[in-house]
């Protein structure tokens, strides 16, 4: 997603008594104006300490696992070989599974010069089913030295592996699900002219040219979700419809601090999407560390992540499957 300094990004705190929108930097003005006006905030002091059931605790602790594999290879930007190993690590596993797994290998022209990506895609359900629901993420790293991303890139990549593996098992999801592993979504040199979400993109174009967009119901993407303390902010480019419907469903399960009050915008990979008239949204938890500071950093570690938090974010994302599948 973009940097916090970049025109494109905007932050903020809005509370809905005064509908106000407030920048990240006033965030502390805000949260004395929220509690004057009795609105509910989703600071990081509040941030979750909620638990999922059991079941999904263990589903965490799996995704953890993969993070832990992903973050053993190494850095791994797109065209870098360990992030060739972690795509054939993801596609392998797919496999095993009753989905139809397609690999788009594809060549970006990017401000460093061609570099080879991949974009992955897990079709469970008819392939030629509407109503489709697609729950995406990146998998590559930013190139910093020293940077793994286990929470930006890692857990994006391990949840999705996790879900696509507990869909494989769950009669109870009826509606066509595809599962995608974007390539590319980090910047190579700056997050500006369209050095950004190169596999989004692309995938985005594809589907507006062949007539797939208008099979897709909703797209739910998801970035920085395993953040031990658990803050989704709620993304204000995001449709507005799923992302309540989302929010309600959270909110329901009792994730009440996990999916804050908070409106931010932040570009991301959902962003391609909604150009293509699909209706999509980004979970992201972009407060990760004291003011965002792990974020891009050699802060961003495994232990800075929990199996609640995988746990939550899979729970809630199955709920929305389930119900869909009741409709
Ligand atoms: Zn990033």
């Amino acid at each position: 997603m973009t940097p916090a300094s970049s025109p494109q990004y905007r932050r903020g705190t809005v509370c809905a008594a005064v509908g106000v929108l407030l920048r990240r930097r006033l965030i502390c003005h805000a949260l004395v104006l929220a509690s004057a006006a009795g609105c509910a905030t989703g600071d990081a002091q509040q941030a979750s300490q909620e638990r999922p059931p059991q079941e999904y605790l263990r589903s965490g602790e799996r995704a953890l696992d993969w993070t832990g594999r992903f973050v053993a290879l190494g850095e791994r930007p797109a065209g870098s070989a360990a992030l060739r190993m972690q795509s054939k690590l993801i596609a392998r596993s797919l496999r095993r599974l009753p989905c139809d797994v397609s690999v788009d290998e594809f060549t970006a022209s990017t401000p460093l010069g061609d570099i080879s990506m991949r974009n992955i895609v897990a079709k469970f359900g008819p392939l030629g089913a509407a109503g489709v629901i697609v729950v995406s993420g990146h998998y590559d790293t930013k190139a910093l030295p020293g940077f793994v991303g286990a929470n930006d890139g890692g857990s994006s990549a391990a949840l999705l592996l996790v879900l696509a593996e507990r869909i494989a098992r769950h009669s109870a999801i009826r509606v066509p699900v595809w599962i995608v592993f974007f390539d590319g979504e980090e910047s190579v040199v700056e997050w500006r002219d369209g050095d950004h979400t190169y596999g989004s993109r692309r995938l985005a174009r594809a589907w507006k040219a062949d007539g797939t967009a208008a099979r897709i119901r909703m797209l739910i993407n998801v970035d920085m979700i395993g953040d031990a303390s658990l803050n989704i902010l709620q993304e204000g480019y995001s449709d507005a419809r799923v992302r309540r419907e989302v929010w309600r469903i959270a909110r329901s399960l009792g994730y009440q601090n996990s999916f804050s009050d908070e409106i931010g915008y932040v570009e991301d990979d959902h962003l391609p999407f909604l150009e293509a008239g699909i209706p999509s949204l980004n979970l992201i938890d972009f407060d990760y560390g004291p003011g965002n500071s792990y974020w891009h950093t050699t802060e961003d570690s495994i232990d800075r992540l929990s199996e609640a938090s995988f746990g939550i974010v899979l729970h809630v994302l199955e709920e929305v499957l389930r119900r869909a599948s009741a409709l």
